[in-house]
């Protein structure tokens, strides 16, 4: 089959890759349409030392299991479903996990994925193709309300205007009457014109007044915590959503002093996502900047890499 391929940070287009043989649990998904992210960008550049095929953003058709010949999207995370940290209810966090494209398990930049049947959500009918492939970044942003209590009067500020900063801005601003997007891009902060309901700013323009009660780093940037830090109000919280490879040295003495919280914050519930998507709660498709086939795979990975963009998908088959 056709697959992009990551091996000691070099990329090839393949046509002789062997179709993944599912695992015990899994079933094999003919993929119709992928997302690149930011997190493909890392791998190349060897964050997690991965190899294999790319890809875990994705929508496809089932070929076995209860779901056959549906439209399926699948959340990342393979767990054991028997260790201790998956019985107690944080399968996500499964200590003998491999993740989809990422981590020990081939991914969705080919013609065919294995997934574990229990990750495997139905897309609504109705819903485009192009729209679900949005599913697991949607459900990165609801992760933020299903960790801690958004407040109607909560001050937000979303840092980062890249494709998750857009969709945390559009999901808090369903819980909050008073969001920010900050981000350095105008046309990038021009996307969220449309949602009335979110307040736009660039970086250099935001004054760091430490009155915002919630922060939000999604850009992905070694500078994201520390600006956070200087606009989080006493006792505010942190949320990071962004990976950022490599270590950071900063000082953490405002975090005591002025009782921050700081949160890690990563996969979230499909279903929500789903639905969210599916009502019109989030509006994605203005975020896609480019598509290639598969057969042009790679060049839709440097064009995520060299170009401003929002999201680039790859089209295995339309
Ligand atoms: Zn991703
Ligand atoms: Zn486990």
């Amino acid at each position: 089959m056709r697959a992009i391929t990551l091996s000691n940070t070099t990329l090839s287009s393949r046509t002789d890759y062997p179709a993944p043989s599912p695992r015990e649990g899994e079933v094999l998904v003919r993929v119709l349409r992928a997302g690149v992210c930011e997190t493909d960008l890392q791998l190349i550049k060897g964050y997690m030392g991965f190899s294999g095929v790319l890809g875990h953003e994705f929508v496809g058709i089932a070929e076995s299991g209860k779901f056959k010949g549906q439209r399926v999207v699948g959340e990342i995370n393979c767990s054991c479903w028997a260790c201790p940290t998956c019985e107690a209810g944080a399968p996500s966090h499964c200590p003998n996990r491999t993740v989809l494209g990422i981590l020990n398990h081939d991914g969705a930049f080919a013609d065919y994925i294995a997934v574990p049947q229990k990750n495997l959500h139905v897309v609504p009918d109705g819903m485009p193709t192009d729209v679900a492939v949005f599913t697991e970044p949607v459900a990165a942003a609801f992760q933020i309300p299903a960790q801690m209590t958004i407040h109607r009067h909560d001050r937000i500020v979303v840092l980062g205007d890249g494709r998750l900063g857009n969709l945390c801005a559009q999901v808090l601003a369903h819980l909050s009457k008073d969001v920010t997007l900050v981000g350095k891009h105008q046309e990038k902060l021009a996307l969220l014109g449309r949602r009335r309901d979110i307040k736009t700013a660039l970086l250099n323009d935001f004054p760091a007044k430490r009155d915002v009660d919630i922060v939000v780093d999604c850009t992905g940037s070694p500078t994201g915590l520390p600006t956070a830090l200087k606009v989080v109000a006493p006792r505010g919280t942190i949320v990071l959503k962004t990976t950022v490879a490599g270590e950071q040295t900063l000082a953490l003495a405002p975090v005591v002093i002025d009782e921050v919280t700081i949160l890690g914050s990563r996969c979230g519930p499909f279903d929500r996502a789903l639905t969210a998507l599916d009502t019109d709660e989030v509006d994605v498709l203005p975020m896609i900047s480019a598509r290639y086939s598969l057969d042009q795979g790679v060049a839709a990975l440097e064009h995520a890499r060299t170009k401003p963009s929002l999201k680039v998908l790859i089209d295995v088959e339309s």
